[in-house]
Formats: C-alpha cells, structure tokens, sequence
C-alpha cells in the first residue's frame, strides 16, 4: 500500500472550503502531474480524505482532574513532523498509570497534575519542531542544479544545510527519547522532598523525567539476551531496577536491603496485594504487589550467578528478573559489566533505578550495607503515596 500526501492550493475565497468540494480524482491528478514524465495508476484507492494542517493546542487538557484531555483533542500539528500519534498514545500512557494508582489507593489525587503538566510541556516542545519543520518542508523545492552540487558537497557543507540541521537536531525529540519531563513528586531533583545524601549518586549518567539508558543483558533462568528495559510490561508498576554489582562485594547491602522492604513500613510492603497468599507460581511481574517489579541486575557472568545462593528470596521470587551484566556493548568497550557502566553506576558496589511505570526514571539511589538505600526509598514514595512510610514514621 501507498500513501500520498497532496498538497491543495489554498484561496483567500472565504467560499474555498476543499474539505467539501475536493475529490480524489482530483487529487490523483495532482499526483499524475507531479510525477510527469513518470506514470502512476490505482488499482483500488483504500482511504482518501481531505486534511487541514493546523496547529493548535489547548490551553488546559483538564477540568478539576476529574475529566482529562489527551491527543488529538488537546492538540494538532502538521502531519510532516509525524508525531501525532506517537504523542497521543504517549499521553494515554502517561494519565493512565497515575489514574490505576490513584484508583487503587497507592498515590495521592495531587499527581494528576503532573499529567497536564508534564504532556502539555511535551505538546509545546512538538509544536515549535513542527513550526519549523514544516516552514523548511515548504520552502522552494531545490532545482536540479542544486541537488547535483548538494550532492557533491563535503559532511561539513552538509552538517551546515539547515534542513538536515533541523533534521538531525530533532531526531531525539522524534524517535522519543528527547522526552524530559520537569522535576516534581515523581521525578526526582535537589528540590524533591527526599533528601537523602544516597540519592543521584556521583557518576551516574541518569537523568531523573528521562528514560531509563537502554542495555543489554543476559536473564539468568534461561540464558536469552534481552532488552533489560523492556523486560517489564506497560503493568502499572513502578520498576526497581536493583545494579547489584558483584556478588562477593554487595552480598551484604543485598541482604539488608530485601530485609529493609520486608519492613511492614516500607513503600514496598504497604503494597502488598491482598491475594497475596493464593498468587500464582507462574506470576513473573507481581507477586508481592501491584505497584512494584524488582529486576535484579548483577555486574557477572551468567555461569557464576546461582539464584538460591545469591539472592535473598523476596528479589529471588522475581526469578523471571535476575539478570547477568555480560554483554559486551561497544559504547562502554572496556567495561567489565556495561550495562552497570552505560548508567554510571560502580560496576563492583550497583546502585538502585526507580522507573516509573511509563519509563521515565523517577530516582537512582546508591546501595548500601544497612538502611539507607530503603529509607530513601521511603522518602521518594512518601512524597506521593497515600500511606506513612518508614520506620522513623513508625516510631512517633
Ligand atoms: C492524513 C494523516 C496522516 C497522519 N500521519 C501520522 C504519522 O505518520 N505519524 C503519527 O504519529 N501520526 C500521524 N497522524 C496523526 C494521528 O493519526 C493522530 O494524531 C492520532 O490518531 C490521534 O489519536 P487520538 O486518539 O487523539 O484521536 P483519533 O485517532 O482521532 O481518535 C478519536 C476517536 O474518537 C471518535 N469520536 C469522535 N467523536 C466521538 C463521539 N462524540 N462519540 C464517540 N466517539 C467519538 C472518533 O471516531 C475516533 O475514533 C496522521 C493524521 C492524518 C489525518
């Protein structure tokens, strides 16, 4: 199947109305002339329709957080950036999980907020690439002459064009990746109620509102490579990816830190499902709780890891996610364990990612022998969960 795009003519007729009056037939003849000398017939014409590129967003994408807009609804652009559905779906995303955690009692109303907020800053972002994308796409097509001479340019005469600067500019933004949403409850920054002096350890390459760096790494189990990032499903549940370094040097911050989540006051186990007797063997993602998928990564060889020996059993019920870091990964040539290094982390002590359910990095914490790396834990939760969290809170 082919899709053509047709530009018509615009009028200052205030009668010109080509949604009404247009026809394929002359659209086809459009295209027949603008592929002249070369000829293009249709078997079939499957979908035909006639588009105004407008842009245009909306100033609120909610009414008393009772009622929400999202995609096409709240905002519009032209169809040359091609981003339209990609950011509908993406708002959908990102209303839904904070709607389940609202609905079930894990997160405070307050961040459904965060979903005007954090979409509509993404809708304005698109809107300015779009302005000048589409203004560089309307400009004068080149004349042969220029192509010939385009072609004979050198990279840097290339990397100059402003056209393919805009182009390249953009490609993170595009392909998703440029997506940063702003600090609050949910993406950590110094001015978050978590204070800890564990959180955004030094070196770490994570950027909090961003998604998590992309890495390969072996599943322990049943030896297949994966994309770690997207070992978990779209769930609803926040991801705690545990960097546990090497076994012989964290063995210790491992045990404490699994006994610090059974704690009845932790963020984990004030989640816990409340089937949680009669949940399935076969359950890979949410055994304890609906809010929470623990990935255990460590910086070995796959053949050295032994699950009963070096994972406390709450990580351990998670055996579908315990992972080998033994790939090698060309950006981080000379790492011993490069998905520990791709995201900054000691690849001998680890460190702990917070993703949100949507995958954008909520917090990175150090891990550490005792209670530290859950009591900060505690206090990113407690920013945004319903329930007191801690045993500082339990105390009083
Ligand atoms: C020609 C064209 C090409 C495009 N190309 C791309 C592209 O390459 N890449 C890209 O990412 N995006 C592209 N888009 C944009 C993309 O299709 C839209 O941005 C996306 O579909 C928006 O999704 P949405 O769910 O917000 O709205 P829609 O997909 O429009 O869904 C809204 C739904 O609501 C229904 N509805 C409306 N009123 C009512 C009512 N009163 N009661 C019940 N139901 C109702 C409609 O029938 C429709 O099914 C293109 C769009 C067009 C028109």
């Amino acid at each position: 199947m082919v899709r053509l795009y047709i530009q018509i003519a615009s009028s200052t007729d205030p009668d010109w109305s080509p949604r009404r009056t247009a026809t394929a037939e002359e659209v086809q003849a459009s295209a027949k002339k603008i592929l002249h000398p070369y000829l293009i017939e249709w078997e079939r014409v499957e979908w035909y329709s006639v588009y105004p590129i407008g842009q245009g967003i909306s100033d609120k994408y909610t009414i008393d957080h009772r009622v929400f807009l999202g995609g096409d609804a709240c905002h519009t652009h032209s169809p040359k950036a091609g981003q339209g559905m990609n950011t509908a779906f993406l708002d959908a995303l990102n209303l839904a999980w904070k709607i389940h955690a609202v609905e079930a009692g894990f997160a405070d109303r307050a961040i459904l907020t965060t979903y005007e907020s954090e979409r509509k800053d993404v809708a304005e972002t698109l809107l300015s690439f779009d302005n000048k994308y589409a203004k560089l796409f309307s400009q004068r097509p080149p004349a042969a002459k220029e192509v010939q001479a385009a072609s004979e340019q050198t990279n840097a005469q290339v990397e100059d064009n402003e056209f393919v600067k805009t182009f390249k500019e953009s490609c993170e933004f595009t392909s998703g990746y440029g997506v940063a949403y702003k600090p609050n409850a949910l993406n950590w920054s110094p001015a978050h109620a978590a204070k800890s002096s564990l959180i955004n350890p030094q070196g770490s390459k994570l950027r909090t509102g961003r998604i998590m760096i992309n890495a390969d790494v072996t599943r322990v189990v049943d030896a297949n490579v994966v994309h770690l990032e997207q070992e978990v499903p779209l769930n609803g549940s926040f991801r705690i990816y545990v960097f546990a370094g090497v076994p012989a040097v964290t063995s210790r911050a491992l045990e404490d830190f699994a006994l610090r989540l059974g704690n009845k006051r932790s963020f984990y186990s004030s989640y816990l499902r409340p089937d949680i007797d009669s949940v399935s063997h076969h359950e890979k993602h949410n055994p304890h709780s609906l809010f929470f998928t623990i990935c255990t990564v460590f910086a070995a060889q796959r053949s050295q890891i032994e699950i009963a020996r070096d994972v406390p059993s709450l990580l351990a019920r998670y055996r579908d996610h315990i992972y080998a870091d033994d790939r090698w990964d060309r950006r981080v040539p000379d790492a011993r364990a490069a998905a520990h290094a791709k995201m900054g982390f000691d690849q001998e002590r680890g460190g702990v990612v917070v993703v949100r359910p949507d995958g954008y990095v909520g917090i990175v914490t150090s891990l550490v022998e005792g209670s530290g790396t859950v009591d900060a834990l505690n206090e990113y939760f407690g920013a945004f969960c319903t329930n007191k969290l801690g045993e500082k809170m339990a105390q009083l």
